[in-house]
């Protein structure tokens, strides 16, 4: 069915056009559509493109209900099972999903003895370098979008790191790597990770590692919710203790040294995490501590929409241009002005089909 969004101001990465039609047909945004399209009135909204959460982990079926009506179209999981995921992968008018399958974590680790009554969980524990092709093997033979990797200390050791990296890569497979410690994120800057998330909450990045990572092509998930989270679990008093100022000066550097900054929210409804963002609203939640970590609200933006999809491989998504999937967002006000405004959702198109009426 086509349709045409009749009077929208339309986000092109830098800001909002003046207020225009966007035409969608066949489920992509195109350049015009039939006598016979539906018309919507947008009524001088802001016209965005669907959200992309680059850090989420699969509760079920109602986890995609949850994501696309909060305008979070596109959701990339960081660790579940693969029949969860494949199950999940094939669901039409609902959230589009990207997966790792179970992340890599060595049995030495904490985050391992958290998942030992998971059988999943077993199954991904990679012992040595020796065991790497193997593990990766198996992820590719289950349909891994990319390789999550838990480097946890203590718990893989730098060669172990290195050898599940040069695997990923010669399958054609990007890393991710769960780093929530500075000695974690040496690991994974000494191993060419691709991906980091989770920003370190015991030390920060400094400009100058953030410099090595800029020159190195390496992007961040920071999961500024999560870390945060984590933080209003273990020290809510705010007293002596860890704190969340390392994770925000961590996005600070990089932002500076002009890494990229993708959004993610760690979204989970795992008993054992350590904190539990919830669906959907949480990615609104972590646009909102970017901009506080030192991004623009344009960046922001970014950081959810073209910037994730440019370091993912999504190259169908993550912009309003013709030809991509009309994944679309419309909101009452303007997000460039106040990014709490990507709360004011009006309207969701997934693949062209509107799933949630906000009016
Ligand atoms: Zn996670």
């Amino acid at each position: 069915m086509a349709t045409v969004l009749r009077n929208v101001r339309v986000f092109d990465g830098e800001g909002f056009t003046e207020a225009r039609d966007v035409a969608i047909d066949g489920g992509l945004i195109a350049e015009g559509a039939g006598p016979d399209a539906e018309v919507v009135d947008g009524a001088g909204g802001y016209l965005v493109p669907g959200f992309i959460d680059c850090h989420i982990h699969l509760a079920g079926p109602h986890t995609q209900e949850l994501l696309v009506a909060a305008g979070v179209t596109t959701g990339l999981d960081m660790s579940s099972p693969a029949p969860l995921v494949n199950a999940m992968r094939g669901r039409v008018g609902v959230t589009d999903i990207r997966a790792a399958m179970m992340a890599m974590s060595s049995p030495a680790s904490a985050h391992a003895q958290r998942m030992k009554d998971i059988p999943a969980a077993q199954e991904a524990l990679v012992a040595g370098p020796a065991d790497a092709e193997a593990a990766v093997s198996r992820r590719v033979d289950q349909g891994a979008d990319y390789l999550k990797i838990v480097i946890d200390l203590p718990g893989f050791e730098q060669e172990d790191v290195d050898a599940l990296v040069a695997a990923a890569h010669a399958h054609g497979l990007r890393t991710v790597a769960h780093a929530s410690r500075w000695d974690a994120v040496a690991i994974a800057e000494t191993a060419g990770i691709d991906v980091l998330t989770h920003a370190p909450l015991d030390r920060p990045i400094d400009g100058a590692q953030a410099e090595r990572f800029a020159a190195a092509g390496t992007v961040i998930v920071p999961t500024l919710t999560m870390m945060k989270g984590i933080i209003d679990r273990v020290n809510p008093a705010g007293g002596p203790g860890p704190t969340y100022a390392p994770a925000r000066e961590s996005v600070r550097a990089m932002h500076a040294a002009g890494v990229p900054i993708l959004a993610g929210t760690d979204a989970n409804e795992t008993p054992a995490a350590p904190a539990s963002p919830p669906f959907g609203t949480s990615l609104h939640d972590e646009l909102e501590l970017l901009v506080e970590a030192g991004l623009t609200p344009v960046e922001a933006l970014r950081s959810a929409t073209s910037v994730a999809a440019q370091h993912f491989g999504l190259d169908d998504r993550g912009a309003i241009a013709h030809g991509l999937r009309a994944d679309l967002v419309l909101l009452d006000t303007d997000p460039t002005i106040d990014i709490a405004a990507t709360r004011s959702i009006r309207g969701v198109w997934l693949a062209g089909d509107r799933v949630a009426d906000h009016a």
